[in-house]
């Protein structure tokens, strides 16, 4: 099944999640993937790292394992900036062994000290390299607040079709917490041509650490109301994590209200918190009409 498909009648809910760590055996995720399966999402991406020389072993393990252990559609990501051709094309035949159809496609945020082959430089390129090398239905990030290393967004959104024009099919944003910087993206990345559907990334914050290391890494605004919320409750973990759920769902409501293509939970691996949301949504991504 191709997630591109999926778009066609309906609004896509899904999840990411990320492999433990290589310290950590791969066994320790499983728990999480059998209670985010309860929870039935359209699919579930893994996460690979952009650096070193990883062959995405226990993403593409645990990817598979969604597939046939628990009939879960997933995406696998795959990061090229450090990568040669051969490297991808290594990872690209395991997938196709595995019979995994859908990747994201992305450049990955470069490594300091870790060599950067000269094989890709964007990820439109290996976009362009992944429809050569088979049948894939292949995603690609985007940026409602635009991509830190870009100068403003017209260009940003100009890389970005890009990406479209070299093949693919649908987007997933980065985080955001301010849904009019969600609203205005989508209007211009329409206006530039991009007309392919675009999921709406929505991370819970549950924590105060999380949220100190997502602004510096990604830059996203701040709205007046998160921030109060992290102030009043930062000391309580539990009050944080409840309210952190509840900012999340009204971000989602109100996206689904306007009619976006498809919501992508960053779960941070906490199917506790994925099957809060899901639970209060749940009525009305039953109720979304067809897209
Ligand atoms: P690109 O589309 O190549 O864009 C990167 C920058 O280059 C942008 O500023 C763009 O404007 C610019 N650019 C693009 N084309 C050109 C061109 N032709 N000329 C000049 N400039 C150009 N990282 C991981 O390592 N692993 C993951 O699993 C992962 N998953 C992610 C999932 C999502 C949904 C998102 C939003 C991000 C994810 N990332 C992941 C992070 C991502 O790899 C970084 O944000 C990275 O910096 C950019 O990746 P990209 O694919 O968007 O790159």
């Amino acid at each position: 099944m191709k997630i591109t498909n999926l778009f066609r009648d309906r609004m896509v809910f899904s999840f990411e999640i990320f492999p433990p760590k290589k310290t950590s055996p791969v066994e320790t995720i499983y728990s999480t993937l059998e209670a985010l399966q309860d929870l039935h999402p359209d699919f579930i991406s893994v996460t690979l790292g952009a650096g070193g020389s990883g062959n995405g072993t226990n993403a593409i393990a645990i990817a598979r394992r969604l597939k046939e252990e628990y009939d879960v559609l997933p995406m696998a990501h795959v990061p090229c900036i450090h990568r040669t051709k051969e490297e991808i094309d290594n990872i690209l035949n395991e997938l196709q062994d595995a019979g995994i159809e859908n990747v994201l496609a992305l450049r990955g945020d470069i490594v300091p000290d870790t060599p950067v082959p000269e094989d890709f430089s964007h990820a439109s390129e290996l976009i362009a390299y992944i429809q050569e090398k088979g049948d894939f239905d292949i995603g690609a990030a985007c940026y409602p607040e635009c991509h830190p290393s870009a100068p403003n967004l017209d260009v940003d959104i100009q890389h970005l079709k890009e990406k479209v024009d070299a093949g693919a099919t649908h987007l997933i944003t980065q985080l955001f917490f301010d849904n009019e910087m969600f609203r205005d993206f989508r209007y211009q990345a329409q206006r530039a041509g991009v007309n392919v559907p675009i999921e709406a990334g929505i991370m819970p914050v549950t924590n105060r650490k999380q949220i100190e290391r997502m602004v510096t890494m990604c830059g996203a605004s701040l709205p007046r109301k998160f921030t109060k919320l992290v102030q009043r409750f930062e000391d309580q973990p539990e009050a944080l994590r409840d309210a952190g759920i509840a900012y999340a769902v009204e971000q989602i409501v109100d996206l689904i209200t306007d009619g976006v293509d498809g919501i992508h939970v960053y779960t941070m691996n906490n199917s506790y918190v994925a099957r809060k949301i899901t639970e209060a949504v749940s009525g009305i991504l039953r109720a979304a009409p067809i897209c």
